[in-house]
């Protein structure tokens, strides 16, 4: 008797979406697979994130009988990231938006999630052509006792209130910006894992089913090449061994937002200036992996990655997204005490202040005793005590200037400027509070004339400087094709080698981005990278 061919494996790096993705499919194909995880827990950003997972013409669009189609997506696409046409790479960007529905729906029908659409909720660019009020952002919810003893072993994020739906939320009234512990009225069900939380636990669960072996604290930090080809990895264990995995690669490890060396060449950002809402773990590992075997790294301009604005807040991973920004009685300005952007929208402020010859980092949001009372700041409740090493306070914006380091004769006669215009409900110096859909989502829709304006003119004054904080879509990454294969600077493939989710440039979309692009990317990516093995 001769021996059956040989069991084809395959080791992922990284236990995110998109690890758990690829392992999934690759074990619906026969393929023995191990994924690595550095952390000592899975689920990677995808676990801590929103959940929203944007699908264009996705199956539940036309079950609900959403109008949608492949060619509005593109339009919309080409749109956002129209300030770099050439960064868009055209068959990446076909291969997406084909595939991800096929994805959304092949993972629904593996039993690794199940989709609902979050309602009424808009693409980011409501203006922009090909754009959808509803229908393309997917979520999902998930049972927790269905994890058995990897309930313990995933991440669950500490940014969003897990077990509460969008559509409660939503639903209730409660703006976007409200996201937090204190926006459900009545605690979540137990049991019920949502936002990315939700959507992770299902493919940790149906991997698992599928055989799959899943290594916590387990780093890979090396790949094993013969002859060019990629034929597995070495990785230290927890017991500070090395341990060699033999098969394809695929690197699933995410973003660079801890690594100071990476963060400062691709973002051209100090220490200082940054931190990261994502766990620790995401340190460029897959960049320096690919690189060994040849693989290229693709560039997206940093003032154009989705960072967003935050400050440092205790616990883990040590810092926060600030929503707060967008609601009314406040501005942001930079050390002259101006104003430098539509500072209602996160990336309007990135985009000014990541770009090249910049000099409006750091920057600073100022508010003024009427938002102290009414939003708070993260966990600090309204009228609650602020951390004093995050956020000085004065009775005057001249004592306030003088106290976060800025002009203060100038930040007095910024906000006289700013009250005057938004006394009329409007910001024709920078456009404030023109995106209706963070209009609608991240204002305050109690407030008059306009959800996003309200003077700075009521003591005390407050001020923090604002930390530049990655989410774990660093845009740049390793090169590949449309499949998932890493790719060498002259464009040919790495044998064996291959990427999928954030560690993969995004050049699918060059620097369009709109939130769900990412997890979109994740679960695309890893089933064709799995097709390929
Ligand atoms: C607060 C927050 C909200 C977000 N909301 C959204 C959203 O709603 N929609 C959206 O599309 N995106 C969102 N994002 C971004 C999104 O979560 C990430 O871009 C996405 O998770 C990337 O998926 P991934 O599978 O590639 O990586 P991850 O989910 O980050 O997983 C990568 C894994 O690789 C592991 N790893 C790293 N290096 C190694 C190594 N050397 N060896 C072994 N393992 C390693 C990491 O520990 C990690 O577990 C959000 C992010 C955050 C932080």
């Amino acid at each position: 008797m001769t021996d059956g061919p040989a069991t084809r494996t395959a080791v992922v790096v990284g236990a995110g979406l998109a690890g758990l993705a690829t392992a999934v499919a690759a074990a619906d194909r026969g393929i023995a697979v191990t994924v690595l995880e550095k952390g000592d827990l899975a689920g990677g950003a995808a676990s801590f994130s929103g959940g929203q997972v944007w699908v264009a013409a996705n199956h539940l669009e036309a079950a609900q009988g959403i109008q949608d189609d492949l060619r509005a997506a593109e339009e919309y696409v080409r749109a956002v990231g129209a300030s770099h046409p050439e960064l868009i790479d055209d068959d990446a960007l076909a291969r997406w938006l084909t595939e991800a529905p096929r994805a959304a729906r092949y993972f629904e029908d593996a039993g690794a999630v199940t989709w609902e659409i979050i309602p009424d909720y808009p693409d980011y660019y409501q203006d922009a052509p090909g754009s959808r009020a509803t229908g393309r952002y997917l979520t999902a919810a998930y049972d927790a006792r269905r994890l058995g003893a990897w309930r313990d072993r995933l991440r669950v994020s500490p940014h969003f209130p897990v077990g509460t739906t969008y559509a409660e939320i939503l639903g209730a009234g409660l703006r976007a910006s409200a996201f937090g512990a204190s926006s459900s009225s009545s605690p979540p069900p137990e049991d019920r894992l949502t936002f990315g939380t939700g959507v992770v636990a299902g493919f940790l669960v149906a991997a698992l089913e599928r055989g799959v072996e899943i290594l916590l604290e387990h780093t890979a930090i090396e790949l094993c090449l013969d002859g060019g080809r990629v034929t597995g990895v070495v990785a230290e264990t927890p017991d500070g061994a090395r341990r060699i995995l033999d098969g394809a690669v695929v690197i699933a490890t995410s973003g660079y937002d801890w690594d100071d060396d990476l963060a400062h060449d691709f973002l051209g950002l100090k220490p200082a200036d940054r931190g990261s809402v994502a766990p620790r773990t995401l340190t460029g590992d897959g960049i320096r992996l690919a690189r060994q075997a040849g693989g290229a790294v693709v560039e997206i301009p940093a003032n154009r990655v989705p960072v967003q604005v935050g400050y440092p807040v205790g616990g883990y991973p040590g810092f926060q997204v600030a929503r707060e920004h967008s609601l009314p009685h406040t501005f942001v300005v930079d050390r002259t005490g101006k104003r430098f952007c539509d500072d209602a929208v996160y990336w309007e402020i990135v985009k000014k202040t990541l770009e090249p010859g910049s000099e409006h980092l750091p920057c600073f949001m100022i508010w003024d005793t009427r938002h102290h009372q009414r939003y708070g700041l993260g966990p600090t409740p309204p009228g609650g005590t602020y951390p004093p090493e995050v956020v000085s306070s004065a009775s005057s914006l001249r004592e306030l200037g003088t106290a976060l380091g800025i002009d203060g004769g100038e930040l007095e006669a910024t906000a006289a400027r700013f009250n005057d215009h938004v006394a009329h409900g409007s910001d024709p110096e920078f456009g404030r509070g023109t995106n209706t859909t963070w209009q609608r989502f991240q204002g305050d829709p109690t407030q008059q004339p306009h959800p996003n304006l309200g003077p700075v003119d009521q003591p005390p004054f407050f001020g923090m400087r604002l930390t530049m904080v990655s989410t774990g879509i660093g845009l740049t990454g390793i090169a590949v094709d449309p499949d998932g294969q890493v790719l060498t600077a002259g464009g040919t493939p790495v044998a064996g080698l291959h990427a999928a989710g954030a560690a993969a440039a995004f050049t699918s979309s060059g620097t369009a981005y709109n939130s769900g692009f990412s997890l979109s990317r994740a679960i695309t990516l890893g089933l064709l990278v799995a097709e390929q093995l």
